[in-house]
């Protein structure tokens, strides 16, 4: 989506992670073995569909193996191709690292347009560009962990686990070799919303530090701002539908592929969504202006621009009108490097992709844990911790008998505080801890170190440094 002039999306990928090290004190040699990408696997490979062979080419990159297995999810479009694979499975070592996610980066795709193909023709294609990973360890429990990305979902990483289990019959671990499957599938809860749940928690974060809120300069909370969010997809989707109804947010501008809606009172998320299932698009939809040219709404005036579809879509063509004051990338690489550096100068914050949808990985990481210890997060707590407080319960009753009407608990203290945490409530909180601790950590860089201005360079500095750290401690 860049301009000609600009670089390639790999490239600038290249250029912010070169600006970080140039800050660094990195060993030569070591700087060039985090940069490069160790390898990329080419595939082409046949399926009959509609009685004759259609050949498909499909990719698995290996970014990183300072840590094993390696993690990173499997995009199903057309604009798939090695340069953009390579630069998503960089992000996923840097976004890891950033997170402490224990996993080296990888990423996937196939180009492949899955509108094209019904539910069965999607599987049999699925399953073939699986088989062709799996017998080459690209996909393993132990090695080489895929995950859901544009165009996939449950649905594919269900075939996937089960096409593993098929190959690899006695694998214990078998299901741990895809995350983002059906709870039913081995699954975790909250998974699905996970990457959207980590950008509202992101920008929670955001607005509890004032000193970052000041040098985006906008003033409050979350609660009351207006939000255009591009791509109602997966990530968009929860993103756009969390904020507008627990924070209060306004979402006045939805971008899709054939155009945009936008209202100043606020647009019904759930409904738009609805309206896009049903026809295809966001044309026709009673309950807003339809703006054809959808791209164009990146450059009208909100307080937060979310894009939440794809990589390049903020470039040098439209970077000096675009006013948020504040971005937050949930998509990979929606800025691009020449992007960065106008919207820099011009003052915008930009929460970097690489901590903004790092949701969907820590929630993966969750799962793949709960995978290997084969039992659900919380099974062996839960009636306990209740026993527990039926007995701060209990003791407080008693004392309330003694003290008479003088004393009493609040209505539904008792049965909020009886309740064990649940699968969801346990993800949903690691997720929160997850999203505080690296925000604070690149937070910390940028409001400390002079000769760092923004929150990109300092999500790189920290997770640089951390991979770093790896390859020191390997000897490397
Ligand atoms: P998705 O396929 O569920 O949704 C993408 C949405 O963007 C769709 O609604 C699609 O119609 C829309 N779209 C496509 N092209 C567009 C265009 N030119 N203009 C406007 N809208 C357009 O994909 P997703 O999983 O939500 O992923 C979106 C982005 O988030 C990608 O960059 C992906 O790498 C990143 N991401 C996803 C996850 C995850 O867990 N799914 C995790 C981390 C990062």
């Amino acid at each position: 989506m860049s301009t000609p002039n600009e670089p390639s999306f790999r490239e600038s990928v290249d250029i912010m992670f070169n600006r970080a090290v140039a800050l660094m004190d990195l060993p030569p040699g070591l700087e060039e073995k985090i940069r490069v990408c160790n390898a990329t696997y080419t595939v082409r490979f046949g399926v009959r569909l509609r009685g004759q062979i259609q050949t498909f080419t499909g990719y698995r990159s290996v970014h990183s193996e300072h840590m094993e297995p390696v993690k990173g999810g499997i995009r199903f479009a057309l604009g798939v191709n090695q340069d953009e694979v390579e630069a998503l499975a960089a992000l996923m070592t840097y976004k890891c690292a950033l997170v402490e996610a224990p996993f080296g980066g990888s990423k996937g795709g196939l180009h492949v347009d899955p509108r094209e193909y019904d539910e069965h023709e999607m599987e049999l294609i699925t399953r073939r560009f699986a088989y062709e990973l799996i017998k080459r360890d690209m996909i393993n429990p132990a090695q080489n962990v895929p995950a859901p990305d544009m165009g996939t979902g449950e649905r594919e990483m269900a075939w996937i686990a089960d096409q593993y289990k098929r190959m690899n019959t006695t694998d214990i671990n078998g299901v741990a070799c895809v995350t983002g499957k059906p709870t039913n599938a081995g699954g975790i809860q909250g998974r699905t919303e996970a990457t959207g749940r980590g950008v509202q928690y992101a920008l929670r974060e955001f607005f509890r530090d004032t000193e970052g809120v000041a040098k985006a300069g906008m003033s409050g909370t979350l609660d009351g701002k207006r939000i255009i969010v591009q791509g109602l997809g997966n990530v968009g989707y929860h993103a756009a539908q969390f904020l507008a109804e627990e924070d209060g947010c306004k979402i006045v501008g939805i971008i899709e592929r054939d155009g945009a809606l936008v209202d100043d009172r606020g647009l019904d998320v759930d409904a738009v969504r609805n309206w896009i299932g049903g026809h295809g698009g966001v044309s026709g939809y009673p309950d807003g202006t339809y703006v054809e040219n959808g791209a164009s709404v990146l450059e009208k005036d909100c307080d937060i621009l979310v894009p939440a579809a794809l990589e390049g879509v903020i470039n040098l063509s439209n970077a000096e009108r675009v006013i948020a004051p504040l971005i937050i990338e949930a998509a990979n690489g929606p800025v691009t490097a020449g992007a960065d550096s106008v919207l820099r100068e011009k003052g915008t914050v930009i929460i970097p992709d690489m901590y903004a949808n790092a949701g969907g990985v820590t929630v993966s990481y969750f799962e793949w844990v709960k995978n290997l210890s084969h039992i659900r997060f919380g099974r062996m707590q839960r009636r306990q911790e209740e026993a527990r407080h039926q007995l701060v319960v209990d003791e407080l009753e008693r004392l309330s008998r003694h003290l008479g009407d003088s004393w009493s608990m609040t209505p539904d203290f008792k049965d909020k505080y009886l309740r064990g945490a649940d699968e969801l409530e346990l993800v949903r909180s690691g997720l929160d801890d997850t999203m505080r601790a690296a925000y604070q950590s690149m937070a910390s860089v940028w409001h400390d170190r002079g000769d760092v201005d923004d929150l990109r360079t300092a999500a790189y500095l920290v997770s640089i440094g951390k991979v770093a750290d790896s390859y020191r401690a390997k000897g490397l």
